[in-house]
């Protein structure tokens, strides 16, 4: 029997970890990929309090794993297939189950498809989801970055180390990342911002050639030739594990203040409905998470 479980290992839920297992509560997390979440894709974060170097996102994952298995949190990598609730709530995988006082969802939230003709096509021919993994492959080539706000800026400029050019396709007439990021965005002289572009289909043999798009101020059809098509038009909750709490109409979890989102049961992180989703508020979403889970477990008859 776990005090509680806590399902995905980013930085909210490897928060949630350090801080129930410091309070000696039995502490399992389960993922199903990797530690870290979204932060793994992010080579330099600037906005994390106390590193004004900033830190690499797979270095601030490693501490943030290393540290909660310090304190006595074990970490499974797998996939869920069934939560049972009630008092005590069990958590099936393929081939075990695991019960548990408490829930804490951490799961996050999964990057976007455009949903255009190539795009599936492509995948790992050119179209990429990650600049920080596929970067390196498009050095001298010209790309084209999809989207305006935070990740799309955050990537072009990422991107524009080894691009030979890159193109941010939005489909509005002002982007609307933050005011640093677009500071870093137009000090670039090989990132050029093509607005009012609506992607319609990535096109190529055997490799990404270019992109076609309506410009929506003309209505005219354009095409871009290019070697790569980076998306990065945001992302949706990974809640479908969890249809039985109180969701908006995105599908992020609704919780009270203290994270509380049903009897016993906890969400933190990307996954909750909130207004700001980033590195510092996933991990304080991930520290009352596990203060609540252990006030519940001490305050219900389950110690
Ligand atoms: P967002 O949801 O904030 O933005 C998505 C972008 O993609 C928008 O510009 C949107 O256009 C565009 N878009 C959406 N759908 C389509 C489509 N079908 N075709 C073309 N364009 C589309 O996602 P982000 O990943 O940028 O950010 C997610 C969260 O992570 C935010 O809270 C952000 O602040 C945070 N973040 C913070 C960073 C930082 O602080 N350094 C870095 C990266 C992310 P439109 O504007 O028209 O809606």
């Amino acid at each position: 029997m776990h005090d509680v479980i806590i399902i995905g290992a980013g930085p909210a839920g490897l928060s949630a970890a350090i801080y129930a297992a410091r309070a000696k509560l039995k502490t399992l997390v389960i993922e199903r990929q990797n530690c870290g979440g979204l932060m793994l894709l992010t080579d330099l974060i600037e906005n994390y309090p106390g590193f004004p170097k900033g830190v690499n996102g797979f270095d601030l994952t490693m501490d943030l794993e290393a540290q909660a298995k310090k304190f006595g949190a074990e970490i499974l990598i797998g996939q869920i297939i069934k939560i049972e609730t009630g008092k005590i709530k069990t958590v099936y995988l393929k081939d075990k189950k695991f019960e548990t006082k408490t829930l804490i969802f951490a799961a996050g939230t999964q990057i976007k498809e455009l949903g255009i003709k190539g795009e599936q096509e492509f995948i790992g021919k050119g179209v990429s989801y990650c600049a920080v993994c596929d970067a390196p492959f498009f050095k001298g080539k010209d790309v084209v970055v999809i989207g305006g706000a935070d990740s799309a800026v955050q990537e072009a400029v990422y991107l524009a180390k080894f691009a030979k050019q890159v193109f941010v396709l939005y489909r509005k007439q002002a982007l609307r990342a933050n005011k640093i990021l677009q500071e870093k965005l137009f000090a670039a002289k090989n990132i050029k911002v093509v607005y009012n572009a609506l992607p319609k289909e990535i096109f190529g043999v055997n490799n990404v050639e270019g992109i076609k798009f309506l410009d929506t101020e003309s209505q005219q059809d354009c095409m871009l030739f290019c070697g790569g098509v980076f998306v990065f038009i945001g992302q949706s909750p990974n809640s479908s594990i969890c249809q039985f709490l109180n969701l908006d109409d995105n599908g992020y979890i609704i919780t009270d203040e203290n994270m509380k989102a049903g009897e016993g049961i906890f969400a933190c992180g990307d996954i909750r409905k909130k207004e700001l989703r980033q590195i510092v508020t996933a991990v304080a979403d991930g520290a009352q998470a596990a203060v609540s889970a252990h006030q519940f477990i001490e305050m219900s008859s389950l110690l």
